[in-house]
């Protein structure tokens, strides 16, 4: 079976220790399977991209020995397809302008008692759904409920993860109707990753398992869009001293280049892969691993 792969990347930063285990994973499942392994830059989020983070993360990929097989793709790129594909969603009466103020949505919820959990977006009370009332359109939403509908879709939306096992996701009552164009005019997250996926040609995603959450919504839009579903796998988080999941906004450190053994042969242990001797080359270290993850079914 053919196997594409890729790492996904947000420039807001250096690499990190976090980042470079789904870097390592991705790309040894990639090398396990005989597949290619792709990186695509997401710098969507332009307010948050740090000018040249994605040119040092591409050397940090290359000083660990991971490099693309094909080019590099940059999400800055690629609005045209993101708004292709709004538009075909649009067409459908699957999307739908919002024109809802962050305080005019937490308003709406509180009226109808939800509370917000700490780290969880907050449901859209969809208040745009049926209409703009007179407000100016902000944002675009996908319309879930409308969609599960039409394509006669089973709730929860069920997947397997190879890694975490049979996944569920109620997307319409625990996400709601989520935002497909921002009301800063940026293109969401979920759009742009289900229709960069499809682009690249991507079979198999393995990331973070920080995105585990986010996947079932990119089937929904998956299924919306008729485009194909990846197998997912998502890996296990590192953990920074303080136990919340390293991430450049907590503050991890850049990987120093100076070390890069040292810092592959951490990262493969977060995998559950065992430490190579000292003195081995990059290469062999790789090469090791990548044999000892093709005897793993996963
Ligand atoms: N760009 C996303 C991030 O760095 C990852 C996207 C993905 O792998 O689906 O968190």
């Amino acid at each position: 079976m053919p196997y594409v792969g890729r790492f996904a990347p947000s420039p807001t930063g250096p690499l990190h220790a976090g980042s470079l285990v789904a870097a390592l994973a991705s790309w040894l499942d990639a090398r396990a399977h005989g597949g290619q392994w792709l990186v695509r830059i997401e710098d969507a989020d332009t307010p948050r991209c740090i000018p040249g983070a994605d040119q040092f993360i591409l050397q940090q990929l290359a000083t660990f020995g991971l490099v693309p097989d094909a080019p590099v793709m940059w999400q800055s790129q690629r609005s045209d397809a993101y708004q292709a594909a709004l538009n075909a969603l649009i067409a459908k009466g699957w999307a739908y302008p919002c024109g809802c103020s962050r305080k005019e949505i937490e308003d709406a919820q509180t009226l109808m008692g939800h509370t917000r959990e700490r780290h969880h977006a907050a449901v859209y009370p969809g208040t745009c759904r049926d209409g703009l009332n007179g407000k100016t359109a902000r944002a675009y939403r996908l319309n879930v409920q409308r969609v599960i509908e039409d394509l006669k879709l089973a709730t929860p939306l069920a997947w397997h993860d190879r890694l975490l096992g049979d996944q569920q996701q109620d997307v319409a009552k625990e996400v709601g109707d989520f935002v497909l164009r921002r009301a800063d005019g940026l293109w969401a997250y979920q759009l742009a990753v289900v229709v960069d996926d499809a682009a690249q040609g991507i079979t198999h995603i393995v990331r973070g398992a920080d995105l585990t959450d986010n996947t079932a919504r990119q089937i929904l839009l998956q299924y919306s869009l008729v485009l194909p579903t990846p197998s997912y796998m998502h890996t296990p988080l590192v953990l920074g001293e303080n136990g919340e999941k390293l991430s450049k906004q907590n503050g991890a450190e850049a990987l120093s280049l100076s070390d890069p053994f040292n810092a592959l042969q951490t990262a493969a242990q977060a995998l559950g892969l065992s430490k190579l001797e000292d003195g081995a080359s990059i290469e062999q270290a790789l090469n090791s691993w990548t044999q000892a993850w093709a005897t793993v079914p996963r």
